[in-house]
């Protein structure tokens, strides 16, 4: 079974890689994230696959930064608290651009790592990935990498590999908050 897993970041990859893999799948990452803010942050976040390429063995696809496109999509929502629709509209096209390109290269199923981080809420990304699986013709895998202490352990495999972790989850938003609070 061949499955495309939406990676947001290196460190989260970690985990859910090798758990998809002792599940039985054949993994290729796809990194597409218009959502990453600024530019210099979306370029150091992307040159973290290349670890992900060498200690993990899998292909990872570096797909479009069209940030301009991104921006609209979240039109009108750019004040909401963040694990708001402003989010869900975040994740839903990053997740169908995964889905179609998936169809498009005859993948089994695709998934993402989002559900690793505990600030997402699983169940809404699921609702997400089910209506687009239903769209696309495809499978989505619903799976909750952050069970089982699956967020601790990408934590500890992302310093084994000394990869960097952001603070902030993406968007020029959640990176003014993250400035804000640290006031
Ligand atoms: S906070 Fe994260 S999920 Fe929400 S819109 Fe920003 S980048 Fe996307």
């Amino acid at each position: 079974m061949k499955i495309l897993l939406h990676i947001c970041c290196a460190p989260c990859a970690t985990h859910c890689i090798n758990l998809l893999k002792n599940l039985g799948y054949e993994v290729v990452g796809f990194f597409y994230n218009p959502n990453i803010h600024p530019p210099k942050e979306y370029e150091r976040r992307k040159a973290e696959l290349e670890k992900i390429r060498k200690y993990f063995e899998i292909d990872v696809i570096e797909w479009k930064y069209d940030v301009e496109n991104w921006f609209k999509y979240i039109k009108g929502y750019e004040k909401e608290r963040e694990g708001g629709k402003r989010c869900e509209l975040c994740i839903k096209m990053r997740l169908e651009e995964t889905a179609k390109y998936a169809r498009m290269k005859g993948f089994d199923a695709f998934t993402t790592t989002l559900t690793i981080s505990p600030w997402k809420n699983s169940k809404k990304i699921f609702e997400i990935g089910r209506k687009i699986s239903e769209k696309y013709n495809i499978r989505f895998l619903e799976i909750d990498f952050k069970k089982n202490d699956g967020f601790k352990k990408s934590v500890e495999l992302s310093k084994r590999y000394n990869m960097y972790r952001q603070k902030y989850c993406g968007c020029i938003f959640s990176y003014l908050d993250r400035l804000h609070k640290n006031k």
